[in-house]
């Protein structure tokens, strides 16, 4: 009787230690892992911060860029080969010898118009929407204290004036249309004078 007393007594031990070990062991793990997953979302955050502390007025995230060009070379400007995400805000679209171009800024545009070729359907990315629209219906703002693309002088384009003056408010600058952005980046370039 005794020796049955024991032997359940000890099963039971047994059986208690098993069930209250696995458990808790899959518990611990479980709770560093979450500490884990929490630390790389803290550091993934602060990385995400930082990048968005020291990028430049004109990049944006690639997944709000519209890239029209096709092939290896679709993320940079035809001309001076610029990151197209990076400098997206003064990006231009084009339809040259029957083939998309995209150019990073007003400059590289200007560029390629000095050799006498002809585009057409020019679009430039409106800075509030991030897409790309006809260049005739934007709106500019020359020389604001934002930094330009190419330039010293920024070009910035906006769908509608209010949009334009809103800008100008907040950072100077004067509002024209195509033409006269046109013609102040023609001024960076020599064989234009
Ligand atoms: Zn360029």
């Amino acid at each position: 009787m005794y020796k049955a007393f024991a032997y359940a007594v000890v099963l039971l031990l047994l059986v208690g230690c098993t069930a209250q070990k696995i458990p808790q062991v899959e518990k611990e793990t479980k709770l560093i892992k979450t500490q884990k997953e929490e630390v790389a979302k803290i550091k993934q955050k602060e990385v995400k911060k930082s990048e968005q502390k020291y990028r430049m007025f004109q990049t944006v995230d690639a997944k709000d860029a519209t890239l029209v060009q096709d092939g290896k070379n679709k993320q940079y400007c035809v001309i001076c080969g610029m990151d197209l995400v990076k400098f997206y805000k003064t990006s231009y679209s084009a339809t040259y010898n029957d083939k998309e171009h995209q150019y990073c800024s007003i400059h590289c545009l200007s560029d390629h118009l000095g050799e006498g070729i002809e585009i057409k359907n020019p679009k430039v990315v409106d800075v509030t929407t991030l897409k790309l629209i006809p260049v005739l219906e934007a709106y500019y703002v020359v020389g604001s204290k934002k930094k330009g693309t190419m330039s010293k002088v920024s070009k910035y384009a906006f769908s509608t004036l209010k949009a334009a003056e809103i800008f100008q408010s907040k950072y100077g600058g004067e509002v024209m249309d195509f033409y006269g952005a046109l013609e102040k980046a023609k001024e960076d370039f020599k064989h234009y004078r």
